[in-house]
């Protein structure tokens, strides 16, 4: 079995779907975790609760990741209440679909902002500490497959996820030698508040291209991220698909 006791996990927007399903993953794996939502924070306290109750440690910090001093802001609250993070999961992520030509230029920045720049100001923001404790570290950032191989109507969102996978590549050659790996989750469909509002044309569509013949399940993405976190000791730089074999 997979463990992290003793260690102190940080999962960006993780009151919902497949953030909440990672903290609980690594909570139960004996990390301490930071639950972090931009709005939701009765979800939040909820998924508090159910870690407590399970006999985990968590704390929930509000924070939009989007603004680097809100980055800063949510670091800071982790390192002062659990004095160090060895895991962070750069997980927070909208999606603004549209097709190019009726794409409002904040569908464009909002996506752009959230996903990619999120990553960045959370990151940049745990960095220092993270080597100051001279003991390693584990970056899992989550990307999609949408950043491989492209969808139509999603160029915002597949631009930031492509932009995840080349930063996650680029910081792994930076910062190898610290003993921090840097990996990436590419989800394919999986079943959260964010393809819920699809239509039932295009899930069926897409239900069609899977060869696992369903969508995925949150816990089926945490799963990967658990291992990458609590194993993986040599594995660095790469981008896993969890998609049930849907863009092989
Ligand atoms: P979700 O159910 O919509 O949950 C999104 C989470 O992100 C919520 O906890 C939300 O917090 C948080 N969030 C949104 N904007 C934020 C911000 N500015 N700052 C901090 N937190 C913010 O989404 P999901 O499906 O679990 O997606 C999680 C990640 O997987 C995203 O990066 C997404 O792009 C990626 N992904 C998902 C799929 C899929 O099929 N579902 C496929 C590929 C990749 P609040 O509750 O406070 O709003």
């Amino acid at each position: 079995m997979l463990k992290l006791d003793n260690k102190v996990a940080l999962v960006t927007g993780s009151s919902r779907g497949i953030g909440r399903a990672t903290v609980l993953a690594l909570s139960r794996a004996g990390a301490a975790v930071v639950i972090n939502y931009a709005r939701n924070r009765e979800a939040a306290e909820q998924l508090l609760a159910e870690v407590e109750g399970a006999g985990g440690q968590g704390l929930v910090v509000q924070a939009d990741v989007s603004v680097y001093e809100e980055s800063e802001k949510l670091v800071r609250a982790s390192l002062e209440h659990f004095n160090r993070i060895d895991i962070l999961v750069n997980n927070a992520g909208v999606n603004r679909d549209n097709l190019l030509i009726r794409m409002k230029p904040e569908e464009w920045h909002e996506v752009i902002d959230v996903n990619l720049t999120g990553t960045f100001n959370t990151t940049r923001a745990v960095m220092r500490p993270m080597l100051k404790q001279k003991s390693g570290g584990r970056i899992v950032n989550v990307a999609s497959v949408a950043g491989i191989y492209g969808n139509s109507g999603q160029v915002n969102y597949a631009a930031a996820k492509g932009g995840v996978i080349a930063f996650t590549r680029s910081l792994a050659k930076e910062i190898g030698s610290r003993g921090i790996t840097v990996n990436a989750v590419a989800p394919g469909f999986i079943e959260t508040e964010m393809t819920a509002v699809l239509s039932d044309g295009l899930k069926e569509q897409a239900l069609q291209n899977i060869p696992l013949a369903r969508f995925g399940k949150p816990e089926d993405v945490a799963e990967l991220i658990l291992f990458l976190a609590a194993a993986g000791h040599y594995i660095t730089g790469q981008v896993i698909a969890v998609d049930g074999g849907l863009v092989m």
